[in-house]
């Protein structure tokens, strides 16, 4: 079935009048930004809103904006505005390499970075490169603003902190000095999801790994993070052989499923290639 179920649409003209919205209709509506996650699964009849409320005219939550503590990313920040922005390529490569591989110009010029982060799919890259640099989710509702650290957001597969009647309203991202950061994924073809994908941030004291980020893209990890190899790294030299090692441990404990993309130890190899690729190019950057 190719046709959405019927359904009322209102479009909100602020964040105040969103939220009034949202409230109103409680578990019959539902946020439609960029649309292009949610259409198809209208078309599929995989969700059937009653409600749709657009957030498209929320001029407030487009803004990508850094201060000297942390960088935000407006929610209805659209793929290509991430990619444009200089602030989050020369703070956060990894977000950079990530918009870079994430579909094609079409869908990146409408997509959002909040949808991307509500859609929850086990397959997005912006969740793991966000986990892995220890964002916070800005979430705002009736009772207020509260911020989740994006490695508590996602409650499973298309499920996440933002409750009945909340908007997502931006991702904050600390900026901690010498940090380098990198995502590595592999595809089957140009602009495809990802077989699997890591994303590695590294933070320096001296020749010491201070704190390190490293976050799974289709392969299983719970909240997309590599929390052994973390453990691994913290604290130790950053060496060649150390990123081997954590990109072994990142192997072992994340729970790929066989699919179309491929078998279950094919997905291993790959998430230890290309954590310790993320995590050899995060230092080169934190050294820069
Ligand atoms: C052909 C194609 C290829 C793709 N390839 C990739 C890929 O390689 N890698 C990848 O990571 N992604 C990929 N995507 C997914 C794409 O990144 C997402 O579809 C898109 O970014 C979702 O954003 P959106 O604004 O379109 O969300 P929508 O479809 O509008 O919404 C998605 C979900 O989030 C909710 N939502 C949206 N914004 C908010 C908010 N501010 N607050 C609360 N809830 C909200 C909606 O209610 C809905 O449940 C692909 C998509 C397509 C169509």
């Amino acid at each position: 079935m190719q046709v959405p179920a019927p359904f009322e649409y209102e479009r909100a003209t602020s964040v105040e009048h969103a939220l009034t919205l949202l409230e109103k209709y409680g578990q019959a509506g539902r946020v439609i930004a960029g649309g292009h996650s949610l259409i198809p699964m209208m078309k599929l009849r995989l969700a059937q809103p009653e409600v749709l409320v657009d957030i498209n005219e929320l001029a407030e939550l487009s803004g990508i904006d850094a201060t000297p503590s942390a960088l935000w990313i407006g929610a209805l920040a659209r793929h290509a505005d991430l990619l444009a922005s200089p602030e989050a390529g020369t703070l956060f490569p990894v977000l950079h390499d990530a918009e870079r591989v994430i579909a094609d110009p079409i869908v990146r010029n409408r997509g959002t970075v909040g949808g991307s982060l509500c859609q929850a799919d086990p397959s997005e890259d912006l969740s793991a490169a966000f986990a892995a640099v220890r964002a916070e989710a800005v979430i705002q509702g009736a009772a207020g603003e509260r911020a989740v650290p994006v490695r508590e957001f996602f409650d499973g597969p298309y499920e996440t902190a933002v409750g009945t009647g909340e908007l997502l309203t931006g991702i904050r991202v600390p900026i901690r000095p010498g940090t380098g950061s990198a995502y590595a994924k592999v595809g089957r073809r140009a602009g495809d999801w990802a077989v699997a994908a890591a994303a590695a941030v590294l933070t320096l004291d001296g020749d010491t790994i201070d704190e390190a980020g490293i976050g799974l893209t289709a392969v299983g990890a719970p909240q997309f993070v590599a929390a052994e190899a973390e453990d691994f790294l913290r604290g130790g030299a950053a060496t060649a052989e150390r990123f081997a090692k954590a990109g072994a441990i990142a192997a072992e404990h994340c729970r790929p499923a066989a699919d179309q993309r491929g078998p279950v130890d094919y997905k291993r190899h790959l998430v230890a290639v290309l954590t310790t690729r993320a995590l050899a190019l995060a230092l080169t950057r934190a050294e820069a």
